[in-house]
């Protein structure tokens, strides 16, 4: 029950428990004054009917004693009636002295009650000193009538109480009424904020007292919130949009990303790493031995339980597509800020792509792009490697193609590479484990092979190649004429290089060519002293430029009908202060291989235009030749003699330049557009040596010279070999049909000179006019009248 009334309470409003808690004490207060009046009132009343009872007691009891002497019963009776009639007596009775009722009268609406108020006198009638006792009155008042009056009366006193009641509850009301209704408001605005409802408006703003302060704060309070929920929301939103994004980049990077918690399950794992690491699945225990190689997989265990990081590159199949993936896998253990693990992280990335492009770019690296076969630098890896691995011994082959650039030059580049390509074959039939085979650039290629008896075994591999490039190669349809000259060196023991080998098998090569193309030569320590000197006399020539030691000498050369000089051809001598004389036939090539060239020629231009305008100042009509070395072609040669004509004001008539056939064949077109060049100059073009090397009468009408010089081997020969003077009068034939004047070389005999000119040759050049002479010599054979000494004033 108590519980009951207090959840009562508890559910009432607070306006209404307001109301109450005023109301009921007013309501107790005047309850209890009401109450305490009508008890006031009753005493009152009853005090009022007491005195009123005493005096009609004292006053009746006076007036009755004479008629109650006289026993006038009308009289008495009189009395009585006015009492009942005025007063509010109800009953009155009169007793005899010896208490005997004598008279009683009541009130026709009397009824006795209990609480009848009773009271009595004794009627006394004195004579005299005599006092005598007639009887007793005795009068009876009701309380009823009090009742009545009381009645009467508390219903006044209510009825104004609860007026009273009225007005003041009333006035609580209104005044709760003006109070709670923005406290309601407010509070709804509470339950509507708690209901993260903060539209609405806050009543009472404007209010100056406690209420507007409350719903100041509250609305302080809902900006506040609103703040902050605005605040959450941003936060909410970009957490949700890095969720996002972090989804996203999950999903759509290259990488495979996979996280495992402590218990080593795996917690995350992008589309790729479930593509990548095996059978990984989110909710399964994460099994390296699933995709990794057993050692490789029990160490990153191990590496994991050591909380440390790792880092490896692995080539797998055991992944979802069975590709051969090549993975680089890094992670580590993930720890908290207080460094307990929480777990592992894996990344790979698949570097498929870029390994087989790199296993590509090492391929292109290490191959000829034209032939497939290794190039030089695999080549050398493959010699350190052998030569490292403790076998007995590796023979290096170096072969070089004879012709190759005239072939290259004659029938076009894609002819070159075909016949390249014919090459490369021939050597790749020849390769297994022991044997290699490598182009090394151009024309050259090379032969590795390894084990007992190699150089045996790489002999016989060179001569094969070197007979079966001596037949004709058919090319494209096209039947090509060319050649192979080999060098082979063996190396054998720890001390023995690569760099060692190659530059063996060079020297090897480099004198099989010296010796007549189509060559197999196997180095020999001799070849060691060659190069040797070859470096010191490279040395030494170097030197011998800068002192100007390489000077020019003069050789006549005459016409064989009137037996004059037509002209000199100007020859390098090099006479070094302990070595002695050294021949041009080896510092040239010396010159030519290392740069030197174009300096030594300038030096022996220099002089000979010198000696040149001198002598055609003092009215020669010939020539003096220089040498022009196939090497000097392709660096405008024409410009070059131009600018030592010009030095020397050295008219260019008076000058031949000599060039070789390899010459057209080495630099092939430009070398022609030089050759004319000079032409236009004024300097004529002999070409020197004809009839050895490669020349051929036909390839006559592709140069377009002034002069042939026939070889002096064709010279020697023409007294015993009927065919060796065919050969010289058809050369003399063929030129004077092209417009060309002949010269034979290395005429030592008057039976040379004869024969030659029987030939059709028209000069000689040779010992039997005199080997060839200094410029002093030369001139005073020029001007035998004359003194030199007068010339170069
Ligand atoms: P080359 O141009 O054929 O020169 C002719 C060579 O034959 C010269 O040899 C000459 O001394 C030699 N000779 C002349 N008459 C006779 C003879 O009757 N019998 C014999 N057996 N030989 C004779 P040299 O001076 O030793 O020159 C050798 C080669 O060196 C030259 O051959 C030439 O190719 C080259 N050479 C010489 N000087 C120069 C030069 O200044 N520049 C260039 N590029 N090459 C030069
Ligand atoms: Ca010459
Ligand atoms: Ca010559």
């Amino acid at each position: 029950m108590k519980i009951f009334s207090l959840q009562l309470i508890s559910r009432m409003s607070f306006r209404i428990r307001l109301f109450l808690g005023l109301i009921l004490p007013v309501i107790a207060i005047q309850g209890i004054s009401i109450s305490h009046q009508a008890l006031d009132q009753k005493a009152h009343f009853i005090e009022g009917l007491q005195t009123e009872r005493d005096l009609a007691l004292h006053f009746v009891s006076e007036a009755l004693a004479r008629p109650m002497w006289d026993y006038d019963s009308i009289q008495i009776e009189g009395l009585v009636q006015s009492i009942l009639n005025e007063g509010r007596t109800a009953r009155v009775q009169i007793f005899d002295a010896s208490g005997t009722p004598l008279y009683e009268q009541q009130k026709p609406d009397y009824h006795p009650a209990a609480d009848d108020l009773q009271a009595s006198r004794q009627i006394t009638y004195a004579i005299g000193d005599q006092l005598h006792v007639l009887g007793t009155l005795e009068l009876t008042h009701t309380l009823s009538t009090v009742k009545k009056l009381l009645n009467k009366d508390l219903l006044g006193h209510i009825g104004s109480s609860l007026f009273v009641l009225f007005m003041i509850g009333l006035v609580i009301y209104l005044v709760l009424q003006r109070l709670s209704r923005p406290i309601e408001a407010l509070t709804q605005t509470l339950i509507d904020m708690r209901h993260d409802d903060f539209d609405g408006p806050i009543p009472g703003l404007e209010r100056r007292d406690e209420i507007g302060l409350m719903a100041q704060a509250l609305h302080q309070l809902s900006q506040n919130k609103l703040e902050v929920a605005e605040l959450r929301d941003q936060n909410d939103e970009s957490a949700r949009r890095a969720n996002r994004r972090i989804n996203r980049a999950l999903q759509s990077t290259r990488d495979g990303v996979l996280l495992v918690d402590e218990t080593g399950e795996v917690v995350l794992c992008n589309p790729n790493a479930e593509q990548f690491f095996g059978d990984a699945q989110v909710g399964r225990q994460l099994n390296l031995h699933s995709w990794l190689p057993e050692n490789l997989a029990s160490h990153t265990e191990e590496t994991i339980k050591k909380n440390e990081s790792f880092s490896f590159e692995t080539t797998t199949t055991h992944n979802r597509s069975q590709q051969r993936l090549n993975l680089l896998v890094r992670g580590g253990p993930i720890r908290d800020e207080h460094g307990h693990y929480l777990g592992a992280m894996l990344l790979a990335s698949d570097h498929s792509d870029q390994a087989r492009q790199a296993e590509r770019v090492r391929f292109l690296a290490e191959h000829d792009s034209l032939t497939g076969l290794p190039n030089r630098r695999l080549m050398e890896q493959t010699l350190t490697t052998w030569l490292q691995d403790d076998s007995d011994e590796v023979s290096i082959l170096l072969a070089d193609l004879d012709h190759f650039k005239q072939i290259n030059d004659t029938l076009g580049h894609p002819a070159g590479d075909a016949l390249l390509q014919v090459v490369a074959r021939k050597f790749e039939a020849c390769t297994s484990s022991y044997v290699t085979a490598a182009r090394l650039g151009g024309d050259e290629f090379a032969i590795l092979v390894r084990g007992n008896d190699s150089q045996k075994r790489m002999s016989n591999i060179a001569n094969r190649l070197v007979e079966e490039m001596a037949q004709p190669q058919e090319v494209n349809g096209q039947v090509l004429h060319t050649g192979m000259s080999a060098g082979i060196a063996t190396l054998s023991g720890p001390q023995s290089t690569p760099s060692e080998g190659i530059r063996r098998a060079d020297l090897a090569l480099y004198e099989a060519k010296r010796g007549g193309r189509g060559m197999v030569e196997i180095f020999h320590e001799d070849l060691e002293t060659i190069i040797k000197r070859k470096s010191l006399l490279e040395r030494e020539l170097r030197a011998a430029l800068t002192e100007g030691d390489i000077r020019p000498v003069f050789q006549i050369q005459t016409d064989l009908g009137s037996g004059q000089i037509i002209g000199f051809e100007t020859l390098a001598r090099w006479h070094h202060r302990q070595l002695g004389s050294i021949s041009p036939a080896e510092f040239i090539p010396i010159a030519e291989d290392s740069g030197l060239i174009r300096d030594l020629t300038y030096q022996i231009m220099i002089q000979a235009f010198h000696t040149a305008a001198r002598w055609h100042d003092a009215g020669f009509q010939g020539r003096v030749a220089v040498n022009l070395s196939p090497k000097l072609f392709g660096t405008q040669v024409d410009e070059f003699v131009n600018d030592c004509l010009f030095e020397t004001n050295c008219p260019a008539s008076a000058v031949e330049a000599e060039i070789t056939e390899t010459v057209v064949l080495a630099s092939g077109q430009s070398a022609l557009r030089e050759i004319q060049a000079l032409q236009e100059l004024g300097v004529t073009v002999a070409l020197d040596d004809f009839g050895m090397g490669y020349s051929s009468l036909s390839y006559l009408q592709k140069f377009p010279v002034d002069k042939i010089k026939v070889d002096a081997a064709f010279v020697s020969k023409l007294p015993e070999s009927e065919e060796t003077r065919a050969i010289v009068s058809a050369i003399a034939k063929l030129g004077h049909a092209l417009g060309m004047r002949v010269t034979g070389e290395g005429a030592e005999t008057d039976e040379h000179r004869l024969l030659l000119k029987a030939c059709g040759v028209d000069y000689l050049q040779g010992y039997f006019d005199g080997p060839p002479l200094t410029e002093r010599a030369a001139t005073a054979r020029l001007f035998p009248g004359r003194q030199s000494r007068s010339l170069r004033g």
